[in-house]
């Protein structure tokens, strides 16, 4: 029965399109338990330009150097770089960015709570957010997200730790993000204003 499931010819990922190569590499070298969604998964983050070293973090189960070979596929030559976000007040310095924050964690909260999952990281519910706010986004503006997925990432993990809350504002209702404590935003310190009514009492102004 054994040699009826045998492949018929070595995987081989030389001289294969990127995205078979990476299937085949990542084939290679995942253990049993980890399914091809798993790759497909990985892949999309790597794409998106997520660093390894936060797809490791993020999704956990997978081989560190599938990880690294399929993101050096998927991102060719130019690897994301440069300093990692680490700050909630880089995020909501910006009105748009910090509206398009609040769009993203709204739907990562709302798939969590479908699946019945309570406040975690959890990297196939970041995975739909994430790929429903780009296409939100791009729907709406037409523009590339302003959130990357490593922002995102770090969104995600304050959540966790309920260090952001996502709240509606009493004026116009929307749910926006805010820190739990006090943070720096720009040169103010807050816990994050409604970029919604704050971008339109600045055009109201102008
Ligand atoms: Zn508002």
């Amino acid at each position: 029965m054994g040699a009826q499931l045998k492949p018929a010819r070595r995987l081989n990922a030389k001289g294969l399109p990127a995205p078979q190569a990476v299937t085949v590499l990542a084939l290679k070298s995942l253990s049993a338990g980890q399914d091809a969604r798993t790759i497909a998964l990985i892949y999309e983050l790597a794409e998106w330009g997520m660093r390894p070293r936060l797809i490791l973090k993020l999704v956990g189960n997978a081989a560190r150097a599938t990880i690294k070979a399929m993101v050096a596929k998927a991102q060719g030559a130019k690897t994301t770089g440069g300093r990692l976000p680490s700050s909630l007040g880089e995020i909501m310095y910006r009105s748009l960015g910090h509206l398009e924050a609040s769009i993203f964690l709204r739907k990562y909260i709302g798939f969590l709570r479908i699946d019945g999952l309570g406040r975690r990281v959890d990297y196939e519910v970041f995975i739909q957010a994430y790929r429903d706010y780009r296409a939100s986004v791009s729907w709406m503006t037409r523009l590339p997200p302003r959130i990357s997925p490593e922002v995102a990432f770090l969104i995600v993990e304050q959540y966790a730790v309920e260090k952001i809350l996502l709240n509606p504002c009493p004026e116009c209702t929307i749910y926006f993000v805010q820190t739990q404590d006090i943070v720096r935003v720009g040169s103010e310190f807050t816990r994050g204003s409604c970029p919604f009514c704050k971008a339109a009492g600045r055009r109201r102004r102008t």
